[in-house]
């Protein structure tokens, strides 16, 4: 049962400023959130077409999400802002493609870094402001290469594990406080970070094993994210990780 008062909604967004987070902002100020984007690298460019399409709904923070300090300082200056959080999505996140026997130490600890500690921050920080006000939502940035075993993707992928079960974790122990927690775990989405990491054999694999032949748009991710934040439209659903994924993790033998 909801415990606050839906109407006045501020979300704070992770990796705000590019890919799935930014399609995330606009889908979320559509639905009347206020929003925070945090990022450590905010465009000018990015700052005015959002300030242009949703005019004294958005404030940007540049911040690392590895920053304890930082993380904290940012989500007291939200509360002071704009309100009591409601919804937190994390979307900040890096990949790449290294074979295991390739991978290094020093890899795997700077994609944990961000993808894991990163996320574990910002939503202790975030959950506990909601715990204190009533509750709220929060979804994480998973993958698909989190549940499969994804040529290439020995760190990137267990880094998608790890926030798969935290999420799980996080759902049952913050039940009590009326905060809901699910992941959402993505195909190959045309991002940024796609494109910089996908090779144009990885594309045409991609091609081959997603049953619907293509890979998906920032903005199909970004809509199932607001629904999954939404209180209205999802308030029994927690503890899950949604896969948007073209039948990617259903598939089996394809034609
Ligand atoms: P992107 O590179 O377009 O956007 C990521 C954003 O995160 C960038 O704006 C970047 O500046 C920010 N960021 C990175 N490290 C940060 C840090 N330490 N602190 C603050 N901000 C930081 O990437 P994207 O494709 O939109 O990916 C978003 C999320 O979705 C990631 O977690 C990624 O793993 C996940 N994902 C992406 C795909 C895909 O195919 N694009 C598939 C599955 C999952």
């Amino acid at each position: 049962m909801t415990t606050f008062d839906t109407g006045e909604r501020t979300a704070l967004v992770t990796g705000g400023a590019s890919g799935i987070g930014l399609a995330t902002v606009h889908a979320l100020a559509s639905d009347g959130w206020k929003i925070v984007v945090a990022d450590r690298d905010v465009k000018e460019t990015v700052k005015a077409d959002l300030g242009k399409a949703h005019p004294g709904r958005i404030r940007f923070a540049q911040v690392d999400v590895t920053d304890e300090h930082a993380v904290g300082a940012l989500m007291a200056e939200t509360e002071a802002g704009f309100g009591p959080i409601r919804g937190i999505v994390c979307s900040a996140g890096i990949g790449r493609d290294t074979p295991f026997f390739d991978t290094t130490a020093d890899m795997f600890r700077q994609i944990h870094e961000i993808n894991v500690i990163g996320t574990f921050l910002v939503t202790q920080a975030g959950a506990r402001i909601m715990a204190a006000s009533g509750g709220g939502a929060i979804v994480n940035l998973a993958s698909i290469s989190g549940m499969r075993g994804n040529i290439g993707r020995a760190a990137y992928g267990a880094s998608k594990g790890a926030i798969i079960n935290l999420t799980q974790v996080m759902a049952v122990e913050l039940a009590p406080y009326h905060i809901r927690v699910n992941a959402i775990a993505p195909g190959p989405v045309e991002t940024p970070l796609a494109a910089a990491v996908h090779t144009p054999e990885i594309r045409e694999g991609w091609s081959k094993t997603v049953p619907q032949r293509r890979y998906g748009q920032p903005e199909e991710i970004a809509s199932t994210i607001a629904f999954l934040l939404d209180e209205n439209r999802s308030s029994y659903v927690t503890g899950q990780t949604l896969a948007a994924d073209g039948v990617f993790t259903a598939g089996g033998l394809i034609g």
